[in-house]
């Protein structure tokens, strides 16, 4: 397979250029026709020579590939599946009023395992390459935010993310802000990697703030102990533009007690942050052990931090009908599959 284009830096491209005789400026030229013009094909590239096309044709392909289905919920979010070699991911997008995200995945399937996650109980299949990220982001010409939240552990595949992120952000790239976009992470080592290399927001799958119970339903916390996660968060500046965020999927009497709130309260003491509350939705099938807080516990937790000092919302769900949480609709695909 020829190798992409996409997820080249500037320097990158015009190394390539200077290597197929083309003039120096074709490098400039190439990464404006990839990430602002956002070509598909050679023949778009009109102010390269034809030459320098066939060149570059000869040894190279862009990286851009169309979505294999696509899903429409009744709330307008949707789903796409891309093919990444013999595997399926998903991204999806979600629009609001005047905002129009994007759930991106940076692996197919996962490793971290978490135990109420269907990309978990699926495995792990590879990671993505900066081109098959970018190829993800670059099908749609509406947004205004991304999130680093569908398929695999970004942290997992930090150098393939990281330069995504610099082509997103940087002026030769796509050029947006990297306050427009949120990368999550269950926290492991290389988090580190991130928050030292790039300035966009972060979001800690945290889900329980007692590291045993925790490590029954997330394993990666023996990876990284959520402490030592707290710890080093605590040596960025989060007060200024840079945000870190928590994700709690709330769970009937599991998370949802007067023993967590407090012990959250703890761990994040004096962290400027905020925690985002979630509901619960299992998989439709799954004989899942997990059970949803009821509204009411979770607008009394949402409540009882807020007042003790951690801003704190209930995140609206979207997409239930057509299975937008993580590895549900490349699960439902191969399940068709199989029939
Ligand atoms: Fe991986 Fe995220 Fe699912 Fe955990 S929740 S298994 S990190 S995709």
């Amino acid at each position: 397979m020829q190798e992409a284009l996409l997820g080249k830096t500037v320097a990158e491209l015009q190394a390539i250029a200077a290597e197929l005789g083309l003039p120096r400026f074709a490098g400039k030229q190439l990464a404006e026709w990839l990430y602002v013009r956002r070509a598909t094909s050679f023949d778009e590239m009109t102010n390269i020579s034809l030459k320098g096309r066939e060149l570059l044709r000869a040894r190279y392909a862009i990286g851009r590939h169309m979505p294999v289905a696509e899903a429409v919920s009744k709330d307008g979010t949707k789903k796409y599946l891309f093919q990444v070699g013999e595997q399926y991911i998903e991204s999806v997008y979600i629009p609001d009023e005047e905002r129009a995200t994007l759930c991106v995945s940076t692996q197919a399937g996962c490793k971290m395992g978490c135990r109420f996650c269907m990309t978990g109980t699926l495995g792990f299949h590879g990671h993505l390459s900066a081109a098959e990220i970018l190829n993800q982001i670059l099908y749609f010409d509406d947004l205004t935010n991304l999130v680093y939240m569908g398929e695999g552990e970004p942290m997992d595949n930090v150098e393939n993310v990281l330069r995504s992120l610099e082509v997103m952000t940087a002026d030769w790239g796509c050029a947006w802000s990297p306050r427009r976009i949120t990368v999550s992470s269950v926290g492991i080592p290389a988090l580190q990697q991130f928050l030292e290399r790039s300035e966009c927001h972060l979001a800690i799958s945290l889900h329980n703030p007692f590291g045993v119970e925790r490590a029954q339903i997330m394993p990666a916390e023996r990876l990284m102990h959520l402490s030592d996660v707290v710890r080093l968060l605590r040596r960025y500046d989060w007060n200024h533009q840079r945000r870190v965020s928590f994700e709690y999927i709330c769970w009937h009497g599991q998370n949802d007690t007067i023993r967590h709130a407090n012990e959250l309260l703890r761990l994040l003491k004096g962290l400027p942050c905020r925690i985002n509350l979630i509901r619960f939705h299992a998989a439709p099938s799954s004989q899942s052990p997990f059970a949803s807080s009821d509204e009411a516990q979770m607008e009394w937790l949402r409540d009882y931090l807020s007042e003790h000092g951690i801003t704190t919302t209930i995140r609206r769900s979207r997409g239930e009908d057509i299975l937008a949480a993580c590895g549900m609709l490349v699960n439902a695909l191969q399940n068709e599959a199989t029939v």
